[in-house]
């Protein structure tokens, strides 16, 4: 039987890379939309058209209720989650100065609280099954902080601790949970900072010279979402070009 695997936030440019990939390695992919989003049909048609059958459901993964409810949703259609990746995530970058409460608040729901709220539906299942990888997708700038950043730092930095705790919590019943901590992988998120800032601040500062692909980081979920990886949990994986060495 094939297994589940539930990719936060799929149709964005890491996300995406993340259902092909496992989709590729025979999973049950399943990912999740925000509900005002108005691509999502042609996203999976355009996924269709390349072969890859997904199935996605509206969820606003910052709401516990619509997490919960998208969750039953999937259980219902398509079977338990074995695999669940908490990729969604925004950000909404300014200095501390400047940082007002509705964007700390966006940043710290959308990034964090959603890992509680994705991961509160799935891991009793998991522990029960005595099977399940939980994968959460945080930031280099976790780690390391970053300059006009202290929502998107904190939350990513909040992910670790949780998946240290749970780790412990589930390490006996076969349940793995794990963390990535990206750098600049050249999605969305990152062409939209300005091209002049990229080439004269950010590639700069990693020693590889260029961005990170979004392959890139889909190989290291597939792995964690492995047999193999039976052994790996509480770990926080970085995958940087060496810009942070820890
Ligand atoms: P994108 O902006 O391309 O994708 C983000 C995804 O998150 C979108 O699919 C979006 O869905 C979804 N999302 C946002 N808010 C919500 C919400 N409230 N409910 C449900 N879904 C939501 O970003 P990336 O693919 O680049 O980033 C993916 C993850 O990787 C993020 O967590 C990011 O912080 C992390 N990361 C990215 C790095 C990079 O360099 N790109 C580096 C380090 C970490 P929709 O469009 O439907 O709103």
């Amino acid at each position: 039987m094939a297994r589940v695997a539930l990719v936060t936030g799929g149709m964005g440019g890491l996300g995406e890379a993340v259902c092909i990939k496992l989709a590729a390695l025979g999973y049950k992919v399943v990912t999740t939309y925000s509900p005002g989003n108005t691509k999502a049909e042609s996203w999976l048609s355009q996924m269709k058209e390349q072969g890859y059958d997904f199935k996605a459901y509206p969820c606003d993964v910052s709401d516990y209720d619509s997490a919960q409810a998208c969750v039953r949703q999937v259980e219902q259609d398509v079977g338990p989650v074995d695999v669940l990746v908490n990729n969604a995530g925004i950000t909404r970058d300014m200095t501390f100065k400047k940082m007002d409460k509705p964007n700390w608040d966006a940043v710290m729901k959308t990034n964090l609280d959603s890992v509680f709220n994705m991961t509160k539906p799935v891991c009793d299942g998991m522990v029960e099954r005595g099977w399940g990888r939980i994968i959460n997708i945080s930031s280099v700038n976790g780690q390391k902080g970053a300059f006009g950043q202290t929502n998107y730092s904190a939350a990513k930095a909040g992910m670790h601790g949780f998946t240290k705790a749970l780790a412990l919590e589930v390490a006996r019943k076969g349940v793995t949970v794990n963390t990535i901590s990206p750098g600049y992988i050249g999605t969305k998120m990152v062409m939209d900072i300005p091209s002049e800032v990229l080439e004269s601040k950010i590639i700069p500062q990693i020693p590889m010279g260029r961005l990170g692909k979004p392959e890139e980081v889909a190989g290291l979920v597939a792995y964690l979402s492995s047999e193999e990886a039976a052994f790996v949990t509480g770990a926080n994986i970085a995958i940087n070009g060496g810009q942070h060495m820890q």
